[in-house]
């Protein structure tokens, strides 16, 4: 943040966010040998993983987090998802990361709404269809998608304490590992604040979220951890799930058991997206995706387990 912007009396929900954005006394150093061990693992199984891909005649699968969850809920809707359409309500949340991403370097007083004027000149400005769906919105949904971005960054800036630039905040970062071969892990961090120094993890990765908790978040953090200890050979020090809704972040702290579990899930997600690609059938595995699945109705499987739901709910 700005020298430019005034000093803040902070408020309990600002200083709560403080707090655990704290570091201890004590230095967090990972052991270099158990990371370099777990980094060499995890190459060895995508080396192996990257051949299989190229002898299925595929050139690349590119794994991100929302794409580690579908493959391991149901294959059959993984491989055929429903057609997407931006909506003012989807179009919302790009809007606010970009506007947030925009107020980490903004100097003087940032007013959420000009915030989030700036994000959608710049994301028409910006190759990818939003900026096409945002160029041509109709003057109803302007006003539905603003409301909801503007909420989102005063949400934001009532929770977090005034960036400093001590803090080394850092909005969208993307993060790709391994920097080449047939298989891409990828993600974009919401924010980061802090950076290894020393040898000593320091690094919190933020994910901002609407709405309620999901037992796959904290496993998408796990996810970006892992990827931040490839790139860097030196983990995060904390993962944090920050709800802007409630006010209240979701904390771990990173270990190298949370960074085996976040591997071990990757390389079983990978696994599955590889045998996809080698022709095996794909499962249909029933879950509370059914509920918005375009293939409910023909699919027996999510037809039965959404009857099911329904008589347990009556
Ligand atoms: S209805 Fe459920 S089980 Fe069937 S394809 Fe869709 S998500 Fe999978």
């Amino acid at each position: 943040m700005s020298d430019e912007r005034a000093p803040t009396v902070l408020n309990p929900t600002q200083e709560r966010t403080l707090e655990m954005l704290r570091r201890f006394p004590t230095p967090v150093v990972f052991d270099p040998d158990v990371i370099a061990s777990l980094t060499s693992d995890l190459a060895d199984a995508i080396d192996h993983l990257g051949e299989r891909v190229l002898a299925a005649g595929d050139e690349t699968v590119w794994l991100s987090k929302a794409r580690i969850s579908s493959v391991l809920g149901c294959e059959y809707h993984h491989l055929n998802p429903a057609p997407f359409d931006w909506t003012p309500a989807l179009a919302a949340g790009t809007v606010a990361h970009r506007a947030i991403e925009l107020l980490v370097g903004w100097r003087g007083e940032p007013i959420p709404a000009t915030l989030v004027a700036e994000a959608i000149e710049r994301l028409i400005d910006a190759p990818g269809n939003i900026g096409d769906w945002l160029a041509q919105m109709t003057e109803a949904d302007r006003a539905d998608l603003v409301n909801a971005a503007v909420d989102r960054v005063v949400k934001f800036t009532e929770s977090f304490p005034p960036l400093d630039k001590r803090f080394i905040p850092v909005a969208e970062s993307s993060l790709r590992w391994p920097e080449s071969g047939p298989i891409v892990l990828a993600g974009k961090t919401d924010l980061t604040l802090g950076r290894a120094e020393n040898g000593e993890a320091r690094k919190v990765i933020i994910d901002l979220k609407t709405g309620g908790m999901w037992p796959n978040h904290l496993d998408d953090l796990r996810f970006y951890a892992l990827l931040e200890t490839m790139r860097v050979g030196i983990p995060p020090r904390k993962v944090a799930g920050f709800y802007l809704d409630v006010g209240r972040a979701v904390v771990e702290d990173v270990t190298i058991d949370t960074l085996r579990s976040a591997a071990h899930r990757t390389l079983d997600a990978l696994g599955r997206a590889v045998e996809l690609i080698e022709g095996r059938e794909p499962e249909r595995r029933p879950q509370a995706s059914c509920r918005w699945c375009p293939h409910s109705t023909e699919c027996e499987p999510g037809t039965a387990w959404l009857a099911e739901q329904a008589e347990r709910d009556d």
